[in-house]
């Protein structure tokens, strides 16, 4: 006699709908609190001290001695974290963001601090001290 134990579940489901989500007809499934999505860098916060570069596995950061912030390619992030919980001011953030698919390796949303923006924060910083020279 031929045993088919699995006919009875299988016949149940047929008259089921399908247990998937159809993106991109759909939202994708919302992410856990805590997700480790895209960094996010925030260079105002940033006070140059290297630890991410220190602790980053995939060398993600350059240190950049003349403004002492760091530029990022997260094009090379393994989303560890390790970063994250070592900056000492919070300008390293993950944000929930994981829709990371580019044509561009060198697409602008994975880098952080151009040689374009050295110049801005160069001249910023460069105001911010004349400022203070002349309030003393
Ligand atoms: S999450 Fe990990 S791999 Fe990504 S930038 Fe931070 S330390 Fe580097
Ligand atoms: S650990 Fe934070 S404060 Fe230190 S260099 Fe990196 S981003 Fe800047």
């Amino acid at each position: 006699m031929i045993r088919l134990p699995l006919l009875p579940t299988v016949i149940k489901n047929l008259f089921k709908s399908p247990a998937t989500n159809p993106f991109p007809k759909t939202e994708p499934i919302p992410v856990p609190d805590n997700f480790r999505g895209r960094i996010v860098y925030n260079v105002d916060k940033c006070v140059g001290c290297r630890m991410c570069v220190t602790v980053c596995p995939a060398g993600v950061f350059v240190y950049i001695p003349e403004i002492r912030k760091v530029a990022l390619w997260t094009g090379r992030c393994v989303f560890c974290k390790q970063c994250v919980d070592v900056c000492p001011t919070g300008a390293l953030q993950m944000s929930d963001e994981f829709l990371l698919a580019s044509y561009d390796k060198y697409d602008e949303k994975f880098i952080y601090v151009t040689p374009q923006d050295v110049e801005e924060i160069k001249k910023k910083q460069e105001e911010i001290k004349k400022a203070k020279q002349k309030s003393q």
